[in-house]
């Protein structure tokens, strides 16, 4: 048996035997002799295999804008001129992977001369070419592998192409070498509620079919268990799994305090059970890959479709984050040397304005045709005077509750002037850790300055509640940080009102609160800012859960 070590990225226990997602297959030296008929021939079936991968992978894709990605890609391989050019080649001397590779080569280059929104589409070309040539090869398709039985997916990293598709009843757990807590990977395991440890060096040494377990939540792989292992622990996660889905209810502490349990998504499709409200919807989706940005109409739809399913429920739509590690082409931004700190968020409200006011017209119109209760705010606000001009857009254009999130430390340190303007504040903790520290959120070198039990971030934390409470306006928190449940604990006894997190986190949350009086969260809170250094505010949470009179110490110290 061999232990690992990595960071704990999505929470629960999960055993199997591991596959590796498939590299891309390393061209093999020209055929010297071969039937040119043949190749053709290999060419076509190739071409079929990759399209129907592909198409099926899109009907199983987990948002709309991964599926329209994968169905372009369905397009490109079925053009009649890449097979034509295909036999150009194969009549020229180039055997069937020869043949693709030449002939996407130039489709290629004449991507990238084209500039602009081609030029980003190279990379589903060349991911085409890796496909078709494992398909002649016969080798397993680059990217996730189907075994075709459940197992723990193994991956230096995954691009967003390889999360796309994910089946959550084939994937059991996910490790990855390198991203960290905060990155796409991770947000997505914890999305879809798959146990994931990144950052865990040695991972791709393990063989593939060796079985092995991890814990999500604190990091710990260890491969070369025994049978009954997996069989015990994929029990004990199913039985998991079953206790919570039968959880409901409004977020509480064990003497009733109220903490919303809001959900974080991107669309109608990630609402998954019943849910309190939405505390975070990312808009982003509707205006990726595209060239211009989506009409009113779409956008009316779009939101239409969220606030139907939720009627009388609260909803937090945030306005377009665009810029940094979500760019838009359509922007046309200017390249920036340090794009975290550029033109992003609500400040590209400031070179096209037109972006946001049509953004909240579609709002309105959406929210005047529905039953929910519609709530708007910015991302990435730095200052008073910003908040103040958003809220007053949104109260133009007939939004009455309008807020900001604070991502940003100035916006932190002034939370008591941005809510003279706002209505209400959500915090998102991963761009907040991010600019705290100054650590990129995707880099999982600097991990440990990105977690949430950092006492500077848990001490901005609890000023902003702490002005939330003095006006009696509503403070929440929408970073991944909501989703621990014994960070929970921390956040509702420093005054945070509402936790948004993905839905598939909400029970463990729920439990953790119904377990613990506002008092104990208060001491947890307490003893966490007091602490040194995270691992101590970790290890001093739970600890004082313990010490509690009152029946504390379901806490469980990592
Ligand atoms: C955040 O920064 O915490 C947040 C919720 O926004 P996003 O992750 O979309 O940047
Ligand atoms: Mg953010």
């Amino acid at each position: 048996m061999r232990e690992l070590r990595g960071i704990g990225a999505s929470p629960g226990a999960a055993a199997g035997p591991v596959y590796r997602l498939a590299p891309p297959p390393a061209l093999p030296p020209l055929a010297q002799t071969f039937d040119p008929g043949a190749e053709k021939a290999a060419v076509r079936a190739a071409v079929l295999a990759v399209a129907a991968d592909l198409a099926r992978r899109a009907d199983t894709a987990r948002d709309a804008t991964a599926a329209e990605v994968l169905r372009a890609q369905v397009m490109m391989v079925q053009d009649e001129t890449l097979i034509d050019a295909a036999d150009v080649a194969i009549d020229g001397g180039a055997d069937a992977p020869h043949a693709i590779t030449d002939v996407l080569a130039v489709h290629r280059a004449a991507f990238e001369a084209a500039g602009g929104y081609l030029a980003e589409r190279v990379s589903d070309l060349d991911d085409l070419r890796d496909r078709l040539v494992a398909a002649c090869l016969g080798l397993p398709m680059p990217g996730v592998p189907n075994p075709g039985h459940p197992y723990l997916l193994i991956a230096r990293d995954l691009a967003p192409a390889d999360t796309a598709g994910l089946e959550t009843a084939l994937v059991l757990g996910l490790v990855t070498a390198e991203g960290g807590p905060t990155s796409h990977t991770a947000i997505l395991a914890r999305t879809l509620g798959i146990p994931a440890v990144v950052r865990c060096a040695g991972i791709l040494d393990v063989t593939d079919g060796a079985l092995a377990t991890l814990d999500g939540a604190s990091g710990v792989v260890v491969a070369g268990v025994s049978t009954e292992t997996v069989t015990t622990v994929n029990a004990a996660r199913l039985a998991e799994i079953e206790r919570r889905a039968r959880s409901q209810g409004p977020g509480r502490t064990a003497d009733g305090h109220p903490i919303a349990l809001l959900a974080n998504i991107g669309s109608a499709r990630d609402l998954t059970g019943e849910v309190e409200g939405v505390g975070l919807f990312r808009t982003e989706l509707l205006y990726l890959d595209r060239n211009d940005p989506p009409s009113h109409e779409e956008q009316v739809a779009a939101y239409r479709d969220v606030f139907a399913a939720l009627p009388g429920r609260k909803i937090v739509v945030r306005t377009l984050d665009a810029g940094a590690d979500k760019p838009l082409p359509f922007l046309r931004l200017a390249d920036e040397p340090n794009p975290a700190l550029g033109v992003r968020g609500l400040r590209v409200a400031r070179q096209t304005p037109a972006v946001l006011t049509t953004q909240l017209a579609a709002i309105a119109t959406a929210a005047a045709a529905a039953d929910a209760d519609v709530w708007v705010m910015a991302p990435m606000v730095a200052t008073a005077a910003e908040a103040a001009a958003f809220t007053e857009s949104c109260r133009e254009h007939g939004l009455p509750t309008a807020g900001v999130m604070i991502e940003v430390p100035a916006a932190a340190l002034r939370a008591s002037q941005m809510l003279c303007h706002a209505d209400f504040l959500s915090i998102g903790t991963n761009d907040l850790s991010q600019y705290t520290f100054a650590a990129d959120r995707m880099c999982g070198d600097l991990a440990d300055l990105l977690d949430p039990w950092q006492p500077a971030l848990i001490a901005l934390l609890a000023s902003c509640a702490a002005a939330g409470v003095e006006v009696g306006k509503p403070v929440g928190v929408c970073g991944e940080s909501a989703a621990d449940p014994d960070f929970a604990l921390v956040l509702a006894g420093l005054g945070i009102t509402s936790l948004s997190m993905a839905p598939r986190s909400i029970p463990a949350v729920r439990e953790s609160l119904a377990a613990h009086t506002l008092d104990e969260c208060r001491q947890i809170a307490e003893a966490a800012l007091a602490a040194p250094s995270p691992a101590a505010a970790r290890a001093a949470a739970p600890a004082a859960s313990r010490q509690l009179p009152l029946g504390g110490g379901t806490g469980s110290p990592r």
